[in-house]
């Protein structure tokens, strides 16, 4: 039985964390650095129990890739934040506009107070300990709303981060639908949440309620686009190895590839070749990871066969006699229509559709046309193909001539666009997303805002005139004195 949290509880654990938050002076960077350095001594000393946890809850998942995917990606984005940020808190000088001088401008990066955060299931430590680097480096108190569907993962985390943090600081909310909407309604300081954009839109909604600040990353189609000058096998060994990574389970795995419609057919047979030399035999290959329910699966069975019915040709990695277990073949489907569910459907499975085109700006077009994706990969060694695809699309971030490697780039943000979310973390981008950069201003000994008083005057006319270059209209828009009415609209240089 999956452990939840009574959602009555909810607001008590967000005033015992809110409560702790206002007690105390923001963290020192000392403090912080200390906070992350816990973070990666749990991450190295657990990394046995975490890769099992994660085994469990997919049934058959990677343990390389819950090594890469999960455990190093988040030990990077820890050492980069340790070390990055003394710098990123360092309060920001700003010009001084000439009217106010002699003054001092500058930014101070605030903690925002309390971050709540709700993950997926599809990278459950990922997304659960990697905005926390985030949150943790800016200073914040956290809890954290992890997916129903992995309910060992979970309560591992809560153990782990339980020994390192005090409940007030950060805290694991496990449970369902039911919490999720409740631990939504919460006042936070801010939310960020990672998941489909369905359930995005309803967060969005139950947040504006207390006008709670949301980061939203979701999902979507990312396109992959292969142009004419790039090798065909090359594209589909690299396409493959992103798509099949967590069986095509993450967010910016490349969901279809557009491909010069006479290269189409050597290109859909790369991939399946690339997928049958990673996994030789994918049922029970411990290197391949499974659905993570069978729910997911059969869902996966009907759009392939919906496909398959209108026409598209399925290729499939070679059937076992008998299958078992949640693992699904690599499967690569040519030219499906656009109207089936394939094509319209994050697809977050080993199903790569591969549609034909006449051209690179035909490619531009099918992308424009469809909603704003998370992530878009290319293909090319030409700069001016580079430049038509950058300048012709927009995407939440892009990997040219490779696939998924943006999203570990510690120094990058990450974040989609339009449907596929709102607001970027990750490094420098999630400190600034979980701060609050107030902004400062300091007078010096003579302040012309304070000299510019009413009643306005002859020195108010022609500060007004020096600083804007026009006169003003009427001594009634000065609120000028009854004895100086009149004498306005004077050109600038008349000699008043
Ligand atoms: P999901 O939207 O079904 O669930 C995500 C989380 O939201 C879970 O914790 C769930 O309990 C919670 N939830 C469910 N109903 C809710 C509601 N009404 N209000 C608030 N929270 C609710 O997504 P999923 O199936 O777990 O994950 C797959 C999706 O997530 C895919 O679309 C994928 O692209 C996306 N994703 C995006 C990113 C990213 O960083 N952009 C990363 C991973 C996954």
């Amino acid at each position: 039985m999956t452990p939840s949290t009574d959602p009555l509880t909810l607001p008590h654990l967000l005033a015992r964390q809110q409560a702790a938050f206002r007690s105390s002076p923001p963290p020192t960077a000392g403090q912080r650095r200390s906070y992350l350095r816990c973070l990666e001594k749990l991450l190295q000393a657990n990394q046995g129990q975490i890769v099992a946890a994660v085994q469990a809850d997919f049934g058959q998942r990677s343990r390389m890739e819950t090594l890469l995917g999960e455990i190093l990606t988040v030990l990077a984005a820890c050492r980069y934040s340790r070390r990055s940020l003394e710098h990123w808190m360092r309060p920001q000088r700003r010009p001084v506009g000439m009217v106010f001088q002699p003054a001092l401008n500058w930014v101070e990066y605030q903690p925002l107070g309390v971050v709540g955060v709700i993950a997926p299931w599809n990278y459950p430590v990922l997304l659960t300990l990697g905005p926390l680097v985030d949150i943790l480096a800016a200073g914040n108190h956290c809890l954290i709303k992890p997916s129903e569907l992995t309910p060992h993962t979970n309560e591992l985390l809560d153990k782990l981060l339980g020994e390192i943090f005090p409940p007030d600081h950060v805290g694991v909310v496990p449970g369902g639908v039911e919490v999720a909407r409740a631990f939504c309604a919460l006042p936070f300081d801010h939310l960020l949440f990672t998941g489909s954009t369905a359930r995005g839109r309803e967060v969005m909604h139950c947040a504006a309620t207390n006008l709670v600040p949301v980061t939203l990353e979701l999902g979507g189609k990312s396109p992959v686009i292969l142009a004419e000058d790039f090798s065909v096998a090359q594209a589909a060994r690299s396409v493959g190895a992103g798509k099949f990574f967590n069986a095509g389970q993450s967010c910016v795995s490349p969901d279809y590839a557009l491909v010069p419609t006479d290269r189409a057919p050597e290109f859909t047979q790369d991939v399946l070749r690339t997928a049958e030399r990673m996994f030789p035999s994918w049922e029970g290959n411990p290197d391949y990871t499974a659905i993570i329910s069978s729910t997911h699966y059969t869902r996966l069975q009907e759009l392939v066969a919906e496909a398959e019915q209108a026409g598209a040709q399925v290729l499939q990695h070679r059937q076992p006699k008998s299958t078992s277990g949640r693992q699904f073949p690599p499967t690569v489907v040519l030219n499906p229509p656009t109207t089936c569910r394939l094509m319209q459907e994050e697809v977050f499975g080993p199903v790569l559709p591969v549609v034909g085109t006449s051209s690179v700006a035909q490619a531009l077009a099918f992308v424009g046309a469809r909603p704003r994706p998370l992530a878009l990969y290319l293909y090319t060694h030409s700069q001016a193909t580079r430049r038509q695809v950058l300048q012709g699309t927009t995407s939440g971030g892009v990997a040219l001539n490779s696939t998924m490697v943006q999203v570990s780039q510690v120094a990058l943000p990450f974040g989609g666009v339009g449907p596929s979310g709102m607001g970027a973390y990750h490094g420098r981008a999630g400190f600034e997303r979980f701060s609050h950069p107030r902004a400062i201003h300091q007078s010096g000994p003579v302040k012309g805002f304070e000299i510019l008083q009413p009643p306005h005057g002859r020195l108010s006319r022609w500060a007004l005139r020096w600083l804007t270059g026009f006169s003003p209209v009427s001594s009634h828009h000065l609120g000028s004195s009854g004895a100086e009415s009149g004498r306005q609209n004077t050109p600038r240089g008349s000699g008043e």
